[in-house]
């Protein structure tokens, strides 16, 4: 979830309809605020300057958390045979969730005198994010062929625990958690 960044006009250039929440007109010259929701939405919500008309943190909220959703979506470590290239494939995902702590920055920067609701969110998408940034596998290391140990053995032994290092992997990523 995110929270839409607000913009105020103090005299509209052209007539804005009607408040959407109160319904008044809002012709050409009146102040006005508006804002849009959702991730490249274009749909602009408009309000009267009313203290009762001012959106709510949670009415501009939209699922900027998509972003971590389709993150995970297209996490897929299935054919990654390093453990390397698995940690970095978490990692990246991380980037996701930061973009998401950085909105929720961007709309507590819009608040003189602060707003707990939305610092509490942005904390909590700052650790997640750094949890995931760091994220590395720390089960068993990388086996090693024994020397009396037949080929067969050996790559058994090793695609259990690159399975074993996916899905620690998996679990990572589908465990973020949303605030
Ligand atoms: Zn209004």
């Amino acid at each position: 979830m995110s929270v839409a960044r607000l913009y105020t006009v103090q005299k509209s250039r052209k007539d804005q309809g009607k408040c959407h929440k109160c319904g008044v007109e809002l012709p050409a010259g009146s102040p006005y605020l508006y804002y849009y929701v959702g991730f490249r939405s274009n749909y602009k919500h408009v309000r009267c300057t009313k203290q009762e008309c001012f959106p709510k943190p949670s009415e501009r909220e939209s699922s900027k958390t998509a972003t971590i959703l389709a993150a995970q979506e297209n996490f897929d470590v299935s054919g990654m045979d390093s453990k390397d290239d698995i940690e970095a494939a978490v990692q990246e995902v991380g980037s996701s969730i930061q973009e998401v702590a950085d909105e929720y920055q961007e709309a507590l920067d819009a608040w003189e005198n602060g707003n707990y609701e939305l610092e509490e969110k942005k904390d909590h998408y700052e650790d997640q994010a750094n949890e995931i940034s760091n994220w590395t596998y720390e089960g068993d290391e990388e086996p090693e062929r024994e020397e009396d140990e037949d080929e067969e053995a050996f790559q058994a032994r090793w695609d259990e625990w690159i399975e074993q290092v996916r899905s620690e992997a998996q679990d990572a990523v589908d465990n973020i958690d949303f605030a």
